[in-house]
């Protein structure tokens, strides 16, 4: 029939190519079967839905190719490298399972400690007595890093920390994560700068000694800094619209939350609290900070001071000297030298004890608003006593982490709410809309005004 169509050579040609092609098919039908057993969707799969398993097969693969050629390659060198050690299973990539104390063994290197002459008092650096000129002629010279950037508005350092080493409970590290997003959070829309500090830059003054080493490193490397607001890792800020009346402490070069009766009539060990103050970057602060230092040093001298300080003041359990008792003991023995350059804050919190607070949130939510910072809605919220990185704590764990929860989603809200989000509840991580997308996104009312809060605005 093709003979009478075509000419002869036009004909064969044509056949010969009939017989390549039912080969061809018959080759692609046998690669379709052998895909869709393999990779298909089985016995059940629509031709639809093997399509796209076979789609996303082969895009997978081809993202994978690269890196897992990578992954492979550095195998082979970490499986050279750890023959010998490797019965202790060492080569895995599961991190689930993985004995994270392999790698967090003490860093002994054989070379001792600088050790203090214990005949010598401690000292926190040579001694500076001219730091004010010192530093007023240092910002003549740098007109460019003022430490008043608007008017009533001093440059603020946030500073704080946690140990160098990871915390006893995995979850600990999850909190400080948290923590540190609420300052981070509060700070860019306070326009404040932060600095987080892991390392324990003198050994004697481990813990809540820490703090004041590198509080007066950072005053002096930093004398732009007009306030440097020292704030714990177990406080957060619930209050995310509340700026400070920094105008109110022009006078004062050192701010704590704290009663002038518990201080100085009773002598109260809780009568002011050291997890949340501000100090004014001067020659005053750097003489305060040589007074408070004395009792730190770890080991004997914190011993015999913490059973000076239970002595002294009042309620205070045994317990080793800390920071916070130490300065009730200076300012209520001496007064006279420091007391009218303290102000002790209690109109709001600048710290607030949790255990007064936490259980309110409902009742602030249904009654007030952010931007009051006190009672009605606390600026920090500071989780004395939990512990949340260390051993143990003086409060029940599960109470602490739930508090926590509450307390970083409170604050958390007033940040989601900014771009129509909340969380589904004070106890939850998870996250509901509040109001519809729009196409006219800059119209989106602001209602606490965080979004391009007052106090951060530039002037040109
Ligand atoms: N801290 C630190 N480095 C350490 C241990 C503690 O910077 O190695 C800081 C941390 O910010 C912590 C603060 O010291 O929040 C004070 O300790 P804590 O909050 O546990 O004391 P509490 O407020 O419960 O009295
Ligand atoms: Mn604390």
């Amino acid at each position: 029939m093709l003979g009478r169509l075509l000419n002869p050579r036009r004909a064969r040609q044509f056949q010969r190519l009939l017989r390549n092609g039912k080969v061809t098919l018959l080759c692609l039908f046998l690669t379709v079967i052998m895909l869709r057993g393999n990779l298909g969707a089985g016995k059940f799969g629509t031709p639809e839905k093997d399509l796209d398993e076979l789609r996303e097969t082969f895009s997978y693969i081809r993202k994978r190719v690269e890196p897992r050629r990578v992954l492979e390659e550095a195998t082979v060198v970490a499986q050279g490298q750890q023959k010998a050690t490797d019965s202790t299973g060492s080569g895995t990539n599961n991190y689930a399972e993985f004995d994270i104390t392999k790698i967090l063994k003490d860093e002994d290197d054989g070379v001792p400690e600088f050790k203090r002459d214990p005949s010598q008092p401690y000292s926190l650096g040579p001694k500076i007595s001219d730091w004010d000129e010192q530093r007023a002629e240092w910002l003549k010279r740098n007109p460019d890093f003022p430490n008043f950037i608007a008017e009533n508005k001093p440059r603020v350092l946030l500073v704080t920390g946690s140990s160098p080493k990871p915390c006893e409970n995995p979850v600990g590290d999850h909190y400080l994560l948290k923590s540190i997003k609420n300052k981070i959070d509060y700070c860019r829309l306070h326009g404040i700068e932060i600095f987080y500090n892991m390392a324990l830059l003198d050994a004697e003054m481990a813990g809540f000694w820490a703090k004041l080493p590198l509080i007066r490193k950072l005053l002096l490397s930093h004398p732009e800094v007009e306030f440097l607001w020292w704030m714990d890792s177990d406080a957060m800020f619930t209050d995310m619209a509340y700026e400070l009346p920094w105008e109110r402490y022009k006078d004062h070069n050192f701010v704590m939350h704290g009663w002038n009766e518990m201080i100085y009539d009773q002598k109260n060990w809780i009568g002011l609290n050291t997890g949340s103050f501000l100090l004014r970057n001067c020659q005053w602060s750097l003489d305060i900070l040589d007074t408070w230092a004395p009792m730190g040093p770890k080991g004997k001298i914190r011993e015999e001071a913490g059973k000076l300080l239970t002595r002294e003041l009042k309620d205070r359990p045994v317990f080793e000297a800390d920071d916070q008792s130490a300065m009730v003991y200076i300012l209520a023995t001496q007064r006279e030298k420091w007391g009218n350059k303290v102000y002790l804050e209690n109109a709001y919190y600048l710290h607030g004890y949790w255990g007064i607070l936490v259980d309110r949130y409902e009742e602030m939510i249904e009654n007030y608003h952010p931007g009051l910072g006190d009672h009605r809605w606390p600026l920090v919220t500071h989780f004395v006593g939990c512990k949340p990185c260390g051993k143990f704590g003086d409060y029940p764990v599960e109470r602490c982490l739930k508090q926590m929860d509450r307390a970083f989603n409170f604050g958390d809200n007033q940040i989601l709410q900014m771009y129509g989000f909340t969380h589904k509840s004070l106890a939850s991580r998870r996250v509901i809309r509040i109001r519809n997308e729009t196409n006219n996104p800059l119209e989106v009312r602001d209602d606490l005004g965080l979004l391009h809060p007052a106090f951060k605005a530039v002037k040109v």
